[in-house]
This record gives structure tokens, C-alpha cells and sequence, in this order.
């Protein structure tokens, strides 16, 4: 089959209304959310079924026609756009939205990968259960672009990554074949633990169709403290003792700089000045359980105060209704709108060993200070996890191509010193195009050479949204 008649083709297997063709109609499917990529294709597919995903991909792969697959489009890497090449084929799961079934005494949901995330949650939720994968961008992601990019979210330090709470997955591989392996079980050792290839693997090496996920009880009763630190070894310690002493019911541990707080503080709205005098750095810690309130607020209370005592904080602000638990959090979740308001900047999204942090904090200055004492940084991040979003922007009056002009000199700089700490260059959201280069520079041989031949065993045409990850 000629791959200029794919689209003929696909529309006489799937119907008119399953296959779009006209430019008008393909346009939205072309840039990623942040306008940075921009690709081209001959048609997008909007399967309902298991059996139209699998005849769609069956026909570009006899085409040798390239398959993006789309979720959300949420993605920060420009995973989910097509390259520059017009013969591409984007698949979207938009209209496989189906949760297949709710089990509350296995505690397990089968949602079909086009679900948005918030979706799942309240479906959770209405049925006393808690779906603990979160996100700012929940109510437009997919949970099937979730697992292929292996999201992680606030509440990781708990529950995990996505790949922690997946039991199966069902997905489709490029010659048409359904990989069945949507279990439920808890217990499955027999061999290679496949779904997990697929997870993380956006969307490189198959579709995903479905996927059966963990559910946990509802932890509505929810307690939060803003700590001021002097430092990272300060925040560390203190994100020993909570550990120590709160276990499980630990749901987030954040940090931020006093830089962040001075950008938020000036750019947002509806936010306050948290203490009466400004810190080098912050925590934000929530607990949740399912205990009643006045018992998680008198532990926090209890842990706070042993942290003061023992000079692990200056000063504390516990939560004590849900408007101050919003406000608090608000510090935190408006610093990339803010940073985005000042201009700009280089993001970094790495991650640590959580015990070098604050030495990797340290030596990193001190790069900075080499390259230009006039960087801007704004760090922030989930802490608890390892991860910072070690972020610069431009000096004071430097102009405002400085991001694109030093990208090279910079972002080398802080992905040599996150591997010379052992960490990775991406903590959460993973290579796609945008980090595709400094993947190929940094990731071990072997491992890259055991990807290529996975790569290979799944889709040995390769026609699996070519320009993403290898
Ligand atoms: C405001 C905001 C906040 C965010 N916060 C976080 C965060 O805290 N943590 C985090 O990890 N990420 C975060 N992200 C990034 C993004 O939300 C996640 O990467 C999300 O998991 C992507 O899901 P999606 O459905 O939008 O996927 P898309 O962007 O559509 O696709 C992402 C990748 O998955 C592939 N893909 C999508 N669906 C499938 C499928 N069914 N089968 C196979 N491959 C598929 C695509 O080809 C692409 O490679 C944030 C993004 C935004 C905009």
C-alpha cells in the first residue's frame, strides 16, 4: 500500500467520521500545549474501540506511515506532536473514555486511555476511594498519556509514580496485535514485567488502550505547614523527622527558595506575605489520613514543634481551616505562572539521590557564580521526591533572547553537575523531543543499546512515533 493512500484506506476501514483529513480539521493536532513544536500529518484517527486502534495501526504500519500517538496533549516535551514529516498519522484516545469497572474489595478501576485524570478521581472518590496520581494539569490529561509518560505529581512521596499504580495494561502494538495484559492481580511473577516497558515509553513502542489501576481509602482529612528553613541540609533534616515520625500519612513534601516566594509574592494575585520576616527557603508539608482532623493537626503540631526546638525551622504555619490550607499551598503552586510572568528562563526538571541535595545545591552555585554571578535562580520542587526544578532566568537587564542565546552553556552546566550526583536529567517529564539530545549524551550506553533492541522487539518497522526518546 502506498502511504499516500493511507488516508483513503483508513477511512473506508474505520468511516469518515473516525478519520480527519482536511487541514482546518487536522490543525489543532499539530503543536504541542506550549507552542513550541509545530509538526505536520496526512490525517488524525479518533478510534472508539480496541479493534479500530488495532486496525489503524495494522494499516499505517503495511504503509510504513509514522503513528503519533495524543493523549491530552499535556505533555512538556513535545512527545505527543508530530514531527516535520507529512505523511504522519496522529492517533488520538480522545474518544476512548470509558471506565470498564470499579472494584471497591479488590480496589481496582479499568479505565480506558482516553479518561481524563480528574475524571478517574471523582469516579474514585464518589465510590469512597482515593486515586492518588495528581497533577496541575489533571482535568486535560489522559490517563493513557499519564502511564506512557510515567507521571509523577504531589502526592509521589506516598504513592509513588504512575508505574506504581498500575496492575495491567492493555494496549495495541504497531502490527494490529492486542497485548492482553490488563490483570488485576497483585501478584503476577512470571517473567518479564512487559506493562512496565510500556510505561514511560511515550508512546515509542505501542498504544495503550486501557489500564487497571490501584485504588487506596479516601484520605479527605488533610493537614498542612509552611516551615521556613535557613537551607537545603535544614529542609533535608527536617523531611527525616516527618518521616520518621508521620510514616505513611506524609503526602507532600515541597520546597522553594525565598527567591520564589519574592516572585510569587509580586505576581500573583490573592496570595500573602506568609511570616513577618522573609526566609532563605521553604517547606510545605501536607499530611493526610483518614483519622479526624484534630488528631492529624495535633501530630503535625507535635512534629512541627520538636522541628522548632531542635532548630530544624525558624517558624511554622500549620493550616488550621481549608482556606488557610489553600492559601498556604498557593505560595507554592502559583511559582511557575509567576516565573513565566518574569520572562523567559531555563527549566530544568532533574532529579537527585535526596541525600545530595543540599551538596549538589552548594556546588551549583558555585557553577553558576562562574558562568554569570547575575543569574536568576528560582529553585523549587518536590523535595520528598529528589526532584528540583532547578530553574534560571535572565540577569537583571540582560536581554530577553538571554535564555535561548545561553541554553547550550547553561543547561549543560546543571545536567553535568546533576550526573557528576547522581541523578537524572529528567525526573518527571521525560525526553520527547525537547531533551532528546542531551538523553542520547547522558544516558549509559548499555542501557541505551538494551532500549534500542526493546525498541526493536516491539516495533521492528519503526513506526512508532519516530523522533521521540531514541
Ligand atoms: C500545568 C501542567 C502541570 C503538569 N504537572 C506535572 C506533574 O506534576 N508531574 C508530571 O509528571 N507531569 C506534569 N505535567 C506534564 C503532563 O501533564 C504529563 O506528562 C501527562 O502525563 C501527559 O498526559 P497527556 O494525556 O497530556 O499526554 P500527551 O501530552 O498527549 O502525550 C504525552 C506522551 O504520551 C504519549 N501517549 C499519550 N497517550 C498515549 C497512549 N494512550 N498510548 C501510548 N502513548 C501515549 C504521546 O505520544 C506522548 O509521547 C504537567 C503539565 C502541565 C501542562
Amino acid at each position: 500500500m502506498q502511504a499516500a493512500n493511507l488516508p483513503q484506506r483508513l477511512t473506508e476501514a474505520l468511516g469518515p467520521d473516525t478519520v480527519l483529513t482536511q487541514p482546518d480539521d487536522i490543525a489543532p493536532w499539530l503543536a504541542d500545549w506550549r507552542g513550541i513544536y509545530r509538526g505536520q500529518a496526512q490525517a488524525v484517527v479518533r478510534p472508539r474501540t480496541v479493534d479500530e486502534v488495532s486496525r489503524c495501526l495494522a494499516l499505517c504500519q503495511q504503509a510504513a506511515v509514522p503513528v503519533v500517538p495524543r493523549g491530552g496533549n499535556t505533555g512538556l516535551c513535545g512527545a505527543a506532536t508530530p514531527d516535520g514529516q507529512p505523511l504522519n498519522v496522529v492517533l488520538s484516545l480522545d474518544r476512548m473514555h470509558a471506565i470498564r469497572s470499579l472494584d471497591t474489595i479488590a480496589n481496582t478501576m479499568v479505565a480506558e486511555a482516553g479518561c481524563i485524570l480528574g475524571n478517574l478521581r471523582r469516579a474514585a472518590a464518589d465510590a469512597n476511594r482515593l486515586l492518588p496520581l495528581s497533577l496541575a494539569a489533571e482535568d486535560s490529561c489522559q490517563i493513557g498519556g499519564n502511564l506512557a509518560t510515567n507521571a509523577g505529581g504531589v502526592n509521589v512521596v506516598r504513592y509513588g509514580m504512575a508505574r506504581e499504580l498500575v496492575l495491567g495494561v492493555e494496549a495495541v502494538l504497531p502490527n494490529g496485535e492486542v497485548f492482553h495484559g490488563l490483570r488485576t492481580l497483585r501478584k503476577d511473577n512470571t517473567g518479564y514485567d512487559l506493562k512496565q516497558l510500556l510505561i514511560g515509553s511515550e508512546g515509542t513502542l505501542g498504544v495503550i488502550t486501557a489500564a487497571a489501576l490501584r485504588l487506596f481509602p479516601r484520605t479527605d482529612t488533610r493537614s498542612v505547614v509552611l516551615a521556613a528553613v535557613e537551607s537545603p541540609q535544614q529542609a533535608l533534616e527536617l523531611y527525616a523527622l516527618l518521616f520518621e515520625q508521620c510514616g505513611a500519612r506524609l503526602q507532600a513534601f515541597e520546597f522553594f527558595t525565598g527567591a520564589c516566594l519574592d516572585l510569587v509574592l509580586t505576581h500573583a494575585e490573592g496570595v500573602q506575605e506568609p511570616f513577618a520576616q522573609r526566609y532563605p527557603a521553604y517547606v510545605l508539608v501536607e499530611l493526610a489520613d483518614t483519622a479526624e482532623e484534630d488528631a492529624l493537626n495535633a501530630l503535625l503540631e507535635r512534629v512541627i514543634g520538636e522541628a522548632l526546638e531542635r532548630g530544624l525551622c525558624h517558624d511554622a504555619a500549620v493550616s488550621t481551616s481549608l482556606a488557610q490550607l489553600q492559601a498556604l499551598w498557593k505560595l507554592r503552586e502559583e511559582i511557575s505562572e509567576a516565573q513565566r510572568a518574569d520572562g523567559p528562563h531555563l527549566k530544568h526538571d532533574v532529579s537527585l539521590p535526596i541525600e545530595q541535595i543540599p551538596a549538589f545545591m552548594v556546588s551549583m552555585q558555585a557553577r553558576l557564580h562562574t558562568l554569570d554571578p547575575a543569574i536568576r535562580p528560582f529553585i523549587f520542587g518536590h523535595f520528598g521526591d529528589g526532584n528540583l526544578h532547578y530553574n534560571l532566568s535572565r540577569p537583571a537587564g540582560a536581554p530577553k533572547d538571554w535564555a535561548a542565546t545561553h541554553e547550550d552553556a547553561v543547561t549543560g552546566t546543571v545536567l553535568d553537575e546533576v550526573m557528576r550526583y547522581g541523578g537524572s536529567i529528567s525526573a518527571e517529564h521525560g525526553i520527547g523531543q525537547l531533551k532528546r539530545h542531551a538523553f542520547l549524551q547522558y544516558k549509559d550506553p548499555l542501557e541505551l543499546r538494551l532500549m534500542r533492541e526493546i525498541k526493536r522487539a516491539f516495533d521492528p518497522a519503526g513506526i512508532m512515533n519516530p523522533g521521540k526518546l531514541l
